[in-house]
């Protein structure tokens, strides 16, 4: 991630990418939820090492 994390990404634990398809994670608690065998993948537009949208988007941290 190049730009400045928002508020509102800061506290979710992960911001969405640029191309809009990946979430760049970086809160551990998120990754606790992922399925097992799921390491994540490699954004092609922006070159980030990212999880899907999918995978990320219901964990709720609280
Ligand atoms: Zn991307």
């Amino acid at each position: 991630m190049c730009r400045k994390m928002t508020a509102s990404e800061q506290e979710q634990g992960y911001a969405v990418c640029e191309c809009g398809k990946f979430a760049y994670v970086f809160r551990a608690e998120l990754l606790r939820f992922k399925p097992k065998d799921y390491h994540g993948e490699l954004c092609p537009d922006c070159d980030q090492w990212t999880c899907s949208l999918e995978v990320v988007e219901p964990v709720k941290l609280r």
